[in-house]
């Protein structure tokens, strides 16, 4: 009976869903019977702020006029991008309600806008906001259930401020560590990447957009952006087809299925074809193969690149042809929106675009307005005013970048470790980093863009400050200096002055803050400046504590023997400084673990899970050499594994294999794990990776505990894309791997030998 009962209630709910949406699909289709072709367009346009703020870039209230002109004149359905720099939640929900009061009282079809920010760490374009680490120190933290809460955070913040579209999470790959936006990805692998994207929309997408505490999230860029081949932001990847589906692609397939609701494109070509001009990909397999229904919108301005570019368009008309053919819908044209909206009528009086592509778009922009809730009410929702810079989520913001700080070394002086330092000590702190927040928030943050105050918590610490919080200022010394890479400002006989005197340095190097194209490089090296002022610090036989505040990793093979210890902080975000202070006074045991590869030499880049011609050592000596391998990270005590077991040595068809580990916390701290399971295909139809991370699970041991720690595997998480592009589990022999011990089995399926 409760079966049955259980049926019934299945059927009525999907009836109410089906009615549900056979009701919004009746709205969208009466709206674009009476739309006209230049107000669908203007649907399929989304503008920047500078175009209706009344002072341009730097934002301020929108201006009326231009207002009108957007939205009355040229229908304009979508808007993006800050009202300048200090805009608080106050302000951008009065930004909002201005904006759609115009949209739903004074155009035609009372149509509302759908607004749109990078809320990449946290809404770092509202004041006062929580900035969280960067996703590749997130991804460092190995806990999608906390991604997850990061995003829930900022969704609520985002929605608190009116806004409820994001224009997150970063899909891509990170395996170009010269690629500027490197802190974006969650790291290189296929596996972390696709988890902490799939928590990321969850927790922004929560259980319905109408919920005032969700947002819209956005898959992005589309596809294979992360990569580019000589490591400069926007520019072309080559990436094989087998290559894209066993990689590039599951990210995006997980967050199709984890249902999110838009995707943006990548500005750069792949295999020579600009994406945005790929129907192959943009039509054929983000529709037709991996169901994607929801909005497609470009990045920025990156239809008219098409031609200005890529030149892959005569002009306009036809750039806007390939692009809207290919499978845009939306068009992120910030500055020549009147253009764009122009040159689109007249691609399709000339036939070059159809009305039902037209339409098509449109109806994928309105049903997003619907299931955002806003055509029941489009101004910012009331009680969720709250939902803003709460204690706990500056809570959420420590334990966050206190699960993310990786611990890459740590030498034993005379019988004890260098980390934990004594509190009593006293401290040199040096080097560009330890007086920043730019370094410590990176890129999508006001600081970044060279704003003048801090405008984010005003608890936000820097290095030095929340080093002199934790010990005292009368033990710190501190030569503070912001400059990354001006001689005068690393010169080590100011910014080492007092060295002499104290137990130990804390040394800050890195990376200011940068975005995009503003952070492209020629080189992996930290600066050289930054490179001397380490060996001078070196020379004076104190303990050099180095602290690494960084969007990629920069190669310190130079330093790192002089240095006693070393910390990876990443992009730690508005309670990062706390979080690396806990650490080095050992207020809290470190776990974070590499979400990359750390390289060596700028000539060595290689990803851990690479052909065995590049990572085994048995082929032509040692070709993978880096400075730190991926998964690597440190704690205070040891954990020791042991006792690995497979429930069988074969499995066959869809059988499921158990692997169990024991796992011992030896040390003198509670503290976290960890534990990752690799397999190794032993030979297969195309070459095989090295190895590949299949399950990961991050565990609390006390002090002295053992736990096992048990994963299933089965035939998909031996699968690979073959030649025919096909993902295949073929019979063959196997290794798994956990914790430096390996174990062998077999998988058979058709009964036949390879
Ligand atoms: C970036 C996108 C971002 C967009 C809107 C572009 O320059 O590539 O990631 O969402 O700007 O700010």
């Amino acid at each position: 009976r409760r079966l049955l009962l259980g049926i019934a209630v299945f059927f009525i709910t999907l009836n109410g869903l089906w009615a549900q949406n056979a009701k919004v699909d009746r709205k969208i289709r009466d709206l674009l019977g009476k739309m006209t072709l230049e107000e669908k367009i203007g649907q399929m346009t989304q503008v920047n702020y500078s175009e209706i703020g009344e002072k341009g870039w730097a934002g301020g209230m929108p201006a009326r006029d231009k207002l009108r002109k957007a939205l009355l004149e040229y229908h304009v359905g979508s808007i993006l991008n800050t009202p300048g720099e200090g805009a608080d939640a106050v302000m951008w929900r009065e930004v909002i309600r201005k904006i759609q009061e115009m949209a739903v009282t004074e155009t035609r079809l009372k149509i509302p806008v759908i607004y749109g920010v990078d809320a990449i760490h946290g809404v770092s374009y509202t004041a006062n906001s929580t900035l969280f680490p960067h996703n590749i120190g997130t991804a460092a933290g190995r806990d999608p259930e906390l991604a997850k809460k990061i995003a829930q955070v900022t969704a609520a913040e985002t929605r608190a401020s009116g806004i409820r579209w994001n224009f997150d999470p970063v899909l891509g790959l990170g395996r170009q560590p010269l690629w500027p936006r490197f802190e974006e990805t969650f790291g290189e692998d296929v596996l972390l990447v696709t988890e902490m994207g799939r928590a990321t929309i969850v927790g922004y997408e929560g259980d319905g957009l109408k919920n005032p505490t969700a947002v819209a999230s956005c898959m992005k860029h589309y596809i294979g952006y992360s990569v580019p081949r000589n490591g400069k932001d926007r520019t072309g990847a080559y990436i094989s087809d087998i290559d894209l589906r066993e990689r590039f692609l599951p990210p995006f397939k997980a967050a199709v299925d984890a249902g999110a609701t838009t995707l943006m494109v990548n500005s750069a070509a792949i295999n020579d074809i600009p994406v945005h001009a790929d129907k192959k990909l943009l039509t054929d397999l983000l529709r037709d193969e991996l169901g994607f229904g929801g909005l497609v919108v470009t990045d920025w301005e990156d239809i008219i690149y098409l031609k200005d570019k890529h030149r892959m368009a005569k002009d306009n008309v036809h750039a806007i042809a390939l692009a809207i053919n290919a499978g845009v819908d939306m068009s992120m044209v910030p500055m020549r929106y009147v253009e764009f909206c122009e040159d689109l009528k007249k691609a399709v009086d000339m036939g070059l675009v159809s009305e039902a592509r037209i339409d098509e778009a449109v109806t994928r922009v309105l049903r997003t307005k619907f299931k955002l809730g806003l055509f029941d009410n489009p101004y910012p929702e009331k009680g969720v005013e709250d939902n803003f810079g709460k204690p706990e989520y500056a809570e959420l913001a420590l334990e966050a970048a206190r699960e993310s700080v990786t611990l890459l070394k740590n030498d034993t002086l005379l019988g004890n470790p260098v980390l934990p330092l004594a509190k009593d000590m006293k401290i040199l702190v040096a080097g560009p980093a330890s007086n920043s927040l730019a370094a410590l928030h990176g890129s999508w943050s006001y600081t970044h863009w060279g704003a003048k105050e801090n405008l984010y918590s005003k608890a936000t610490l820097t290095l030095k400050e929340a080093i002199e919080k934790k010990v005292g200022k009368e033990n710190v010394l501190c030569q503070a200096v912001t400059d990354f890479h001006a001689q005068a400002n690393t010169d080590p006989a100011t910014a080492l002055k007092g060295i002499e005197g104290v137990d130990a340095v804390i040394l800050c190097l890195g990376e200011g803050g940068y975005a995009e194209k503003g952070g492209d490089i020629n080189e992996l090296d930290l600066p050289a400046e930054q490179i001397s002022l380490a060996k001078v610090a070196a020379l004076y036989g104190k303990p050099v504590v180095l602290v690494l505040a960084e969007g990629r990793p920069r190669i310190v093979r130079e330093i790192e023997p002089a240095m006693a210890a070393v910390l990876d902080a990443y992009r730690p975000g508005s309670k990062g400084a706390d979080a690396v202070a806990d650490i080095l006074f050992g207020d809290h045991n470190p776990s974070g673990i590499l979400p990359f590869s750390y390289p060596k030499y700028s000539g060595n880049i290689t990803t851990y899970d690479g052909k065995f011609d590049t990572v085994s050592p048995r082929y032509g000596g040692k070709p993978r050499d880096v400075q730190w391998d991926f998964g690597h990270g440190l704690s205070y005590g040891k954990f020791e594994l042991s006792e690995l077991k497979l429930n069988s040595n074969s499995i066959r068809g869809g059988q499921k294999l158990t692997v169990s580990v024991k796992v011992t916390n030896t040390g003198q701290m509670d503290g976290k794990k960890t534990v990752e399971l690799y397999t190794r295909d032993l030979w297969a139809s195309v070459a095989p990776d090295w190895k590949r991370l299949r399950k990961f699970k991050k565990i609390v041991l006390k002090a002295g505990e053992s736990q096992t720690v048990s994963f299933v595997i089965d035939r998909n998480d031996l699968s690979f894309v073959n030649r025919d592009l096909k993902r295949v589990t073929e019979d063959g022999d196997f290794e798994v791997m956990v914790g430096g011990m390996t174990e062998k089995f077999t998988y058979q399926n058709s009964g036949k030998r390879l």
